[in-house]
């Protein structure tokens, strides 16, 4: 691995992390812009502000609106972003992360002039209507059904897990255009107008704290028009997969440990001494493991940077970045005692209720993005070359 982080990006950091200081609303880990109305319109705003200056994505190429920023450039606003916390909307983590690059892969261009200046400017919030009730892990099995009328398909089924659902204003899905095929090749790739689109409904999914974040998405004779097939019909798979190969190096996740973990040291400094020798190994460790994220994640962007494609190696960060989250917060819950375990919403919750709040959010993090079952089956078929189970 060969970092280039040098004097060009570090001024970068600074710019960004003065921009971040002046514009980032306060810290509030009871107000979650994906699940609190307020955080959400002062997310919108936050984005809109970043779209001004181009920095929604500037990694991407100059004639779709980026800044042809070098893949350290973007590491350097990731992790600035997730240390301070940046929220985002569904724009940056749906619609940089995977939408938009797929679109520039494969969309035609009508597609790309219509949506990435929308992703660019922030207005575009975007979800993802992958999962099924009998479709998760095998993806391949969804049944969700387009069928070709006129200059439509008609589209019927239903969709889980909706993140942000009731937010976004476009969700990219996957709906079966040819029950006859073999499962992976009926399938196609299709844009729906959520906000707009006769037939759709949006119904909560609250989480186990207590937060509406995802929801069920049922559609009934509900209309895409075929301009927004992207890719050819029945080989929407192959657009699928291309989308959810856009890994991320989750530098922004170590970035946001890191906060973490610094706060729970500074809080650790004011105990008493029984106190600190008791969690003071612990925390250390923790600490060496963040850094050992922090490296896997600069692999990923190393290689990007080669223009290599990471496979398992994302695999690899993504396991053990989840299960280190886990480990983080659970820790945090335990050191802090009882005022630690208090939610946002109570007066004298501690790091306004973060660790609670975290150590919930982190419970799901080795199921989504591609469980920790599966990631480590892509490390051992395509890492260790190991045979299908
Ligand atoms: C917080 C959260 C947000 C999400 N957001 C979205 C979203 O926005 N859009 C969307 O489309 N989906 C979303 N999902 C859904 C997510 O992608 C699925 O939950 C995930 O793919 C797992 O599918 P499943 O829940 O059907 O579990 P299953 O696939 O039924 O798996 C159940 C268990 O069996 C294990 N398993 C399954 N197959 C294998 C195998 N071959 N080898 C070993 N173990 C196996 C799994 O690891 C898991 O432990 C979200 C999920 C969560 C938790």
């Amino acid at each position: 691995m060969d970092l280039k982080f040098g004097e060009r990006e570090e001024a970068l950091r600074q710019q960004v992390r003065s921009f971040l200081l002046e514009h980032l609303p306060a810290r509030d880990a009871s107000k979650d812009a994906r699940t609190d109305d307020e955080a959400f319109e002062a997310a919108k705003k936050f984005n809109a502000e970043l779209g001004r200056r181009g920095w929604i994505a500037p990694a991407w190429p100059k004639e779709y609106g980026g800044l042809g920023a070098t893949i350290y450039e973007q590491m350097v606003f990731n992790e600035e972003f997730g240390y301070y916390g940046a929220p985002d909307t569904g724009t940056r983590g749906f619609g940089v992360g995977m939408i938009g690059p797929t679109l520039i892969i494969h969309g035609n261009d009508e597609q790309k002039a219509e949506h990435l200046p929308r992703i660019n400017s922030g207005e575009a919030i975007w979800c993802q209507g992958y999962s099924e009730p009998g479709a998760g892990s095998d993806l391949a099995s969804l049944q969700t059904r387009a069928v070709r009328d006129g200059d439509d398909y008609v589209v019927n089924g239903q969709k889980i897990w909706t993140s942000g659902g009731h937010r976004a204003n476009w969700m990219f899905l996957l709906a079966r255009t040819d029950p006859d095929a073999p499962k992976h090749r009926g399938i196609s790739f299709l844009l729906l107008d959520i906000k707009n689109t006769p037939g759709v409904q949006v119904r909560p999914l609250i989480n186990m704290h207590n937060r509406h974040h995802f929801n069920e998405v049922f559609f009934e004779d509900v209309r895409i028009p075929r301009r927004n097939l992207v890719g050819e019909e029945n080989r929407g798979w192959y657009v699928g997969m291309t989308l959810l190969d856009f890994e991320r190096s989750g530098i922004g996740t170590t970035a946001a440990h890191r906060h973490t973990l610094e706060r729970l040291a500074g809080w650790l400094q004011d105990q008493s001494a029984a106190k600190r020798d008791k969690y003071r190994a612990g925390l250390a460790n923790l600490v060496i493991e963040n850094n050992v994220a922090k490296y896997l994640g600069y692999r990923i962007g190393d290689m990007q940077s080669k223009g290599q494609h990471p496979n398992y190696e994302a695999s690899v960060i993504k396991i053990f970045q989840s299960e280190l989250g886990q480990r983080i917060y659970r820790f945090g819950v335990n050191m802090l005692g009882l005022p630690g375990q208090l939610l946002p919403e109570e007066p004298r919750a501690l790091f306004e209720g973060e660790m609670p709040e975290s150590y919930m959010s982190s419970v799901p993090s080795t199921i989504y993005s591609g469980s920790n079952e599966i990631q480590r089956n892509i490390i051992a078929t395509r890492g260790l070359g190991l045979p299908r189970g």
